[in-house]
């Protein structure tokens, strides 16, 4: 089988290796179809996350086909599945409580253990979530990255004419301009890039504004998805009194904290982290609604044997989604 591998950062290569061994009872053998390059998975091609461990498989998020399953598994042979990348224990404090996202045992593959672009992997059944018929392929391998903006957005109080203003329109920006627009909020989309706008005027009626062109304006929700400085600071600056931060941007900079504004006008802030399945079975039901518009966020499907192309493109931050088609 082929598979992408990272000898050390900014040394990818496609090459063939042998395909996993025997399916355990609880495993399946999936034929991976789909692979989404999400911004981790750059950050780790550039070196830039210190927890990474190399040489690496990197990826997480795929679509694919079960071809084998183990007496524990309930997903049948032939069934098309997307698959949770972040392993959980299912047995500490947090995973009995449901917040499996928070997991003691946490691991994301593709960062500090192999990750799924290969065209075979061996995936323990708790961790495969079958995609109904009615989504088709370029959507169902948006699952996994619009699963963090549907965890996110619910810890906000977002409904009908709620201002909502998400600073930064990469991929998780624009999942949660799309997300925010089906709930029927008011959304005014903010980047330093203006070309990052296209896509984020597709997914609807969306205000687009450059940072310094917010002025005294305050919103009752601020999703906070570039994590940079400068945009959390602007997060805190702009929410209005008794209004709500969702932070999903994470960035290793100190952050000046506007301790009377956040004391005295009583703001929330949200950190928010991944899903759990329970998110992941929502963001199934949003794609299967037709009036939930994200099609505009996948920009292209390359062949695996372009891989170089394809992580040039998502590096130049020209474009929003990029999947490989294995
Ligand atoms: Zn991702
Ligand atoms: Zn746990």
């Amino acid at each position: 089988m082929l598979e992408l591998y990272l000898n050390r950062p900014e040394e990818l290569i496609l090459r063939d290796a042998p395909a996993p061994g025997t399916v355990k009872e609880n495993q399946a053998r999936i034929r991976v179809t789909h692979g989404g390059i999400c911004g981790s998975d750059l950050r780790v091609y550039k070196g830039s996350i210190p927890y990474a461990t190399y040489p690496l498989r990197p990826g997480h998020e795929v679509l694919g086909v079960v071809v084998e399953a183990g007496n524990e598994v309930r997903h049948k042979v032939g069934t098309r599945v997307v698959v949770e990348p972040n392993t959980f224990c299912g047995e500490c404090d947090y995973c009995r409580r449901g917040r499996t996202n928070i997991c003691e045992q946490k691991t994301p593959i593709g960062v500090s253990a192999d990750g799924a672009f290969a065209q075979e992997l061996l995936v323990e059944g708790k961790y495969l979530v079958s995609v109904p018929d009615e989504i088709p392929d370029e959507l169902a391998i948006l699952i996994e990255p619009l699963s963090v903006t549907v965890h996110a957005l619910k810890k906000a109080a977002i409904s009908p004419g709620t201002s909502v203003a998400v600073l930064g329109c990469g991929t998780e920006g624009l999942f949660s301009i799309a997300l925010a627009l089906f709930k029927g909020a008011r959304v005014t989309a903010v980047d330093v890039n203006p070309r990052k706008f296209d896509v984020a005027k597709q997914l609807g009626d969306v205000r687009v504004l450059h940072p310094g062109e917010i002025g005294d304006e305050l919103f009752d929700v601020v999703v906070e998805a570039a994590g940079v400085r400068s945009s959390i600071e602007q997060s805190m600056r702009i929410v209005r009194p008794g209004g709500e931060i969702v932070a999903i941007g994470i960035t290793g900079e100190p952050v000046e904290y506007p301790v009377m504004k956040i004391v005295r006008s009583e703001v929330t802030i949200h950190g928010s982290i991944i899903y759990t399945l329970e998110d992941w079975a929502d963001a199934i039901g949003y794609l299967q609604d037709p009036r939930f518009n994200i099609r505009p966020i996948l920009s292209k499907i390359m062949p695996l044997t372009e891989y170089q192309q394809a992580f040039a493109d998502a590096l130049s931050g020209d474009y929003a989604k990029i999947v490989l088609r294995f």
